[in-house]
């Protein structure tokens, strides 16, 4: 693509849209960056753009800022395209696409595209370790932390570039093409968003719709939903399976992780190499095995880079062992569902902190897994009471209420005993007493570090 002289407009200036304001106005593109927020907010980002010759524009959509000559509109992935300036363009036939379909036009090396409801941060990361392992040098963006914009023109052509990519940064790709592309699963999450599950699944499935014949598509053969993709991709399907055996793909068989590729069973791991807990987990792990697997890493590797994986911070995280009791930080887990997925990968007695912010829900769903895990619980935050009431029909007996994590996880750490596990696993959003999930996790495991 030539951008020289190209008039584009990049909505939102948080770090991707800063990121590829500067990559579109080094290939010579005359760049306006625009937010609502105030200049203030983004520190001395405005006037190093400005330095470069990027007009920034802030604290609102000035009239006219879409104008017909608007060659491109590079749009954050959380502005919805109800919001005005976006109707504009649209009125307009004015191309509307995200941050991550920009940098691919300057992607020198393959990209491995990660996508689905839950799990792409843990298996974006876990295949990064392996590729690590493999000596395959691989540089991890995307929606995990830097922008691929940030860093696509210094990627080689010899490395992998793997990239963890919502369904919002998706929406807005057109010619994005990964070389191996992983579905992992689909929820009814983000349906807020994007209106329908048809239209979440047509969101996600935009991973695969540039893939040609010698690409691969990882996918979870366990899900319906998912499958049902794959009659329509042109990449060759690599899927994976927690259930089944695979005629094509990786699968359990006799306690170990199985590579079957060209009608051989090739052995990976035996599942207790595996240091992170729960059928989640194994499912990230299967996955990220099919996606290093179709990169060219051999199986010795990708033991090695499973056998090393520690988790990623505030995701059933290992905090540590004190008095023969286990913590954990789970305070990514901002609803039930992911909740229920942390609680139920234990076998050993919970003790459990939860609670935070009110979103109108009874957890009854938590119920039957505070039943057969929970033997005690620590509520907290504005759902507290709900929480405990949830837990009083589970029949958990034992259950306290604190103002503070510090406070739970003392109330905790008494009603623990030997062989118990204390576990930070909100089932809410962070926000009635923290900034971030990031804040309630790190004080959580200050907390129990100082115990
Ligand atoms: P994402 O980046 O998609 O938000 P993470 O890897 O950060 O996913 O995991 C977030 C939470 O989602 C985890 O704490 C866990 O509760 C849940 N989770 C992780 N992997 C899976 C999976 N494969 N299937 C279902 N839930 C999962």
């Amino acid at each position: 693509m030539d951008y020289q002289g190209k008039n584009v407009l990049v909505l939102g200036l948080a770090r991707s849209g800063a990121a590829v304001a500067r990559l579109l106005n080094k290939h010579g593109a005359r760049v306006v960056a625009n937010d609502q927020k105030e200049r203030e907010s983004f520190g001395d980002v405005p006037d190093e753009l400005g330095k470069l010759g990027i007009e920034v524009i802030c604290g609102g959509h000035p009239e006219g800022i879409v104008s017909p000559n608007l060659d491109l509109l590079v749009k954050n992935p959380g502005i919805p395209y109800t919001a005005a300036p976006i109707q504009q363009a649209l009125a307009l036939g004015i191309p509307i696409v995200t941050e991550v379909e920009v940098a691919y036009q300057f992607a020198k090396a393959p990209i491995i595209g990660i996508t689905g409801s839950n799990g792409k941060t843990t298996t974006t990361t876990l295949t990064g370790e392996i590729l690590k392992a493999a000596g395959l040098n691989p540089v991890v963006a995307g929606n995990i932390g830097t922008a691929l914009s940030e860093i696509v023109e210094e990627v080689r052509a010899d490395q992998w570039l793997v990239a963890e990519l919502s369904s919002f940064q998706l929406l807005g790709t057109d010619t994005f093409r990964p070389r191996i592309g992983a579905l992992l699963n689909l929820y009814k999450a983000h349906l807020d968003y994007h209106g329908t599950m048809e239209e979440y699944i047509a969101a996600k499935s935009r991973l695969f719709r540039n893939q040609a014949e010698n690409d691969v598509a990882v996918l979870n053969a366990d899900q319906p939903a998912v499958m049902e993709l794959a009659n329509s991709l042109q990449g060759r399907i690599f899927p994976f399976s927690i259930r089944k055996r695979l005629e094509e793909g990786v699968f359990v068989k006799d306690e170990s992780i199985i590579v079957r590729s060209s009608g051989q069973d090739v052995p990976v791991c035996r599942l207790n190499d595996i240091p992170i807990k729960g059928a989640h987990n194994l499912e990230n792990v299967l996955a990220a095995t099919a996606i290093a697997y179709s990169a060219g890493a051999s199986p010795g590797s990708i033991r090695e880079g499973i056998r090393g994986f520690k988790g990623v911070e505030h995701r059933l995280e290992f905090v540590a062992e004190k008095n023969g009791v286990t913590y954990y930080n789970d305070s990514k887990a901002t609803n039930a569902e992911a909740a229920t997925r942390a609680i139920t990968s234990f076998s050993n007695p919970v003790v459990l902190i939860a609670g935070g912010l009110d979103r109108g829900t009874d957890f009854a769903e938590l119920i039957p897994v505070f039943q057969k895990h929970v033997k005690a619980i620590v509520t907290l935050g504005q759902s507290a009471d709900k929480l405990a009431a949830a837990a009083e029909k589970a029949g958990v007996l034992t259950r306290f209420k604190a103002g503070s994590i510090e406070e739970a996880v003392s109330i905790a750490a008494n009603a623990a005993e030997t062989g118990d596990s204390v576990l930070l696993s909100p089932a809410c959003a962070s926000w009635d007493m923290y900034s971030s999930f990031e804040e309630r996790g790190r004080i959580f495991k200050d907390a129990v570090h100082t115990m």
